[in-house]
């Protein structure tokens, strides 16, 4: 029988694992599938692990591992596939505001032949008016980028052993999960699910956070502020151009002294594109960086016993 894997990253969430345990498991008992959770802790503060540790003395299908420290949701995402010895994985977050019910439908989908069935929020579900804006602009740029809607899609989808395959074996360790899949390709089919609401705990975005994560993923995925910057020179050189000819006749007719305002709008201008240009490519020299250092995407500090896939093989 084929099993499935669902991975739950989990920062301080330890108000969420019993329930969440239970929730699954009684309905994927209910469906008869064959499953096993793994529970990623990313670095938590407060007794996350401990819980995970407790349902899985309980129950052998929960797995679970810490993190040293706080790696982030990508790094516990990616941890989790490696851990996943199933034939497909389903990725979801541990509150439960990805509905657990349509895991079934999920899985339908996979048995009758796609490879990636990627969950599709119908509402953003409630969130504040300056986050709803943000993520339009930044969805925006990235379907752009991707030539694909981006703005409905979520980190809740199913894959199949093949894609996990595939994105486990990408060298890069900056990723960006839910473009990733799209990047991949595949037979991939769509679900509708509508965004629940957090029932214990809170919500780990800041918007100082959401903001990094947006500048990260799009020069991930694109390269395109680069040449913005070489736009942003031929723009200058243009605008010289015409401010030459205009300075030389002002020179030749004898009324040069005049146009200190303009000189103070070129300094700041010009000098304001310059440090931006460089800024944009500092930041991707800082990836380059990151990524050539190879460091790894996550250390692992603890894990249940019974966690098997490629992760504790490598031990
Ligand atoms: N999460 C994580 N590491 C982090 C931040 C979040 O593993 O550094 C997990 C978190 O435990 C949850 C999921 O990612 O299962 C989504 O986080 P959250 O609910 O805070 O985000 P929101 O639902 O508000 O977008
Ligand atoms: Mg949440």
């Amino acid at each position: 029988m084929a099993l499935l894997s669902i991975v739950l990253p989990s920062y301080n969430e330890e108000q969420n694992i019993a329930n969440t345990v239970q929730v699954l498991s009684q309905l994927l008992q209910q469906e008869q599938i064959d499953y096993e959770l793994i529970f990623v802790s990313d670095g938590s503060r407060d007794g996350t692990y401990q819980e995970i540790l407790k349902a899985a003395e309980q129950d052998t299908r929960v797995k679970g591992i810490e993190f040293s420290r706080n790696f982030g949701k990508e790094a516990s995402i990616f941890a989790g596939l490696q851990l996943a010895s199933g034939d497909a994985a389903v990725v979801m977050d541990c509150d439960l505001q990805h509905p657990p019910s349509v895991i079934p439908r999920m899985w339908d989908l996979w048995n009758a032949g796609y490879e990636v069935v990627e969950g599709i929020k119908t509402s953003r579900g409630r969130e504040s008016f300056l986050h709803k804006c943000f993520a339009g602009v930044f969805y925006k740029i990235m379907s752009g980028l991707m030539k694909m809607d981006m703005n409905a899609s979520s980190d809740y989808k199913l894959l199949d052993r093949k894609v996990v395959d595939v994105l486990l074996n990408l060298p890069e360790k900056n990723t960006f999960f839910r473009a990733l899949t799209f990047w991949a390709g595949f037979k991939t089919v769509s679900v509708e699910y509508e965004v629940q609401e957090r029932v214990y705990g809170e919500s780990k975005w800041s918007f100082f956070s959401l903001m990094r994560y947006a500048v990260t993923n799009v020069t991930s995925f694109s390269t395109l502020p680069l040449q913005l910057v070489t736009v942003l020179g031929i723009v200058s050189i243009l605008f010289s151009l015409v401010l030459a000819v205009q300075t030389l006749v002002k020179y030749i007719t004898g009324t040069a002294v005049e146009g200190f305002t303009t000189v103070i709008l070129l300094i700041l201008i010009i000098g304001g594109s310059i440090m931006l240009s460089l800024g944009i490519i500092g930041h991707y020299i800082a990836r380059i960086y990151e990524e050539v250092k190879g460091r790894p995407r996550y250390i692992i500090s603890q894990m249940t016993d019974n966690v098997h896939g490629k992760e504790a093989r490598g031990r």
